[in-house]
């Protein structure tokens, strides 16, 4: 088969590798009908996710259809059409039975993180993929929902909901802000309002992803280019601060962004994949009663927010900026790389 394989930092290849086998009787074998690239993919390009070997396929989201099952699995047969979650849950170690999937101990060598596709064993950026534990980390892909609406389920709506939502503690009224309007953080904004939040204020540097996030439900936009910034998010508050500041970008200046708009009393929560040491200003903070979240993805909403989907009630649609054949994928990543300049929101790969 052919697979986007990572050959060390800046390099990848579309090559022919071998077509993925059943390796325990709870594998199944997908062949990938739609698949998506992540920012996450452009760290491990980068080389900032040392983990990540060369030969690795990446990619830890997707949709396609179940060619073959391992003896042990009950749930699935061959013909399903499926949606993968980017958690690889065994469903049985200790953090399984917390619900913490995203700590999955299993028995892939995943050292307590369930994330693995793309990372610690290869991905669904490619024609076939090996899906581990599935009986656990797969869901069918019900009549009405689109493979394209559906692998938005792999990753982003949980984590914009679970990470930014959730984790900041989110409730009816709420002022919520979101820093970073890409498309985790858009999925942020388009799932804030679950929680009754009143106000959605989206931040951005680019003035074209604060305007269009108003089509995902964001009620406000501030350009966190201007002076006054601050002063703009502290205008849609009582003048004490946002309820929830989501950080959902990744660099120290925007989780410190976070730390001076929260309001005592209220939630900073992480989204962000950091690829350096943040400062915390406890001298300042410590007496502010707020609360700091962060983490990985246990995709424990991905059924509930399919349901949604499958309404319409989640923006779908609109996440999606690109379409590319699966074989056009060096394409996609040129695309999704330049986001600044090709608007890139999710650039979809479909299989022919
Ligand atoms: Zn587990």
């Amino acid at each position: 088969m052919k697979a986007l394989v990572y050959e060390g930092p800046g390099q990848k290849a579309w090559k022919d590798v071998p077509d993925p086998t059943i390796q325990d009787p709870r594998d199944v074998i997908v062949k990938i009908d739609t698949t998506t690239i992540c920012g996450t993919d452009l760290h491990i390009l980068k080389g900032d996710v040392p983990a990540v070997t060369p030969g690795r396929i990446l990619g830890h989201e997707g949709v396609g259809t179940v060619t073959e099952t391992g003896s042990g699995v009950t749930n699935f047969k061959a013909g399903d059409k499926v949606i993968l979650s980017c958690v690889s849950a065994d469903g049985s170690c200790s953090f399984c039975k917390d619900g913490l999937y995203s700590h999955c101990t299993g028995s892939e060598g995943q050292s307590g993180i369930g994330w693995i596709f793309g990372h610690l064993i290869d991905g669904t950026q490619a024609e076939y993929v090996r899906v581990p534990y599935a009986d656990t980390s797969m869901y069918i892909l019900p009549e009405g929902v689109s493979a394209e609406h559906g692998v938005l389920l792999s990753d982003i709506f949980p984590t914009g909901f679970e990470m930014g939502v959730q984790y900041g503690q989110t409730k009816p009224g709420d002022v919520v802000a979101v820093i970073g309007a890409g498309p985790v953080g858009l999925a942020v904004i388009s799932t804030a309002g679950l929680y009754g939040a009143a106000k959605i204020i989206a931040v951005d540097l680019d003035q074209n992803r604060v305007d269009q996030a108003r089509r995902f439900g964001a009620t406000h936009g501030v350009n966190s280019g201007d002076s006054d910034w601050k002063e703009q998010i502290m205008s849609q508050t009582d003048g004490w601060g946002v309820d929830v500041a989501v950080e959902a970008v990744g660099i120290p200046r925007t989780f410190e962004m976070c730390t001076e708009i929260v309001r005592p009393g209220g939630n900073v929560a992480n989204v962000g994949v950091h690829g350096k040491p943040v400062s915390l200003e406890l001298d300042r903070l410590w007496i502010e009663n707020i609360d700091i979240s962060m983490g990985l993805v246990n995709t424990d909403t991905l059924s509930m927010l399919l349901k949604l989907m499958a309404e319409g009630k989640l923006p779908a649609e609109e996440f999606i900026s690109h379409r590319y054949p699966l074989d056009d994928v060096m394409t996609a990543y040129d695309t999704f790389s330049r986001a600044a300049e090709t608007n890139a929101l999710k650039v979809i790969l479909t299989a022919s």
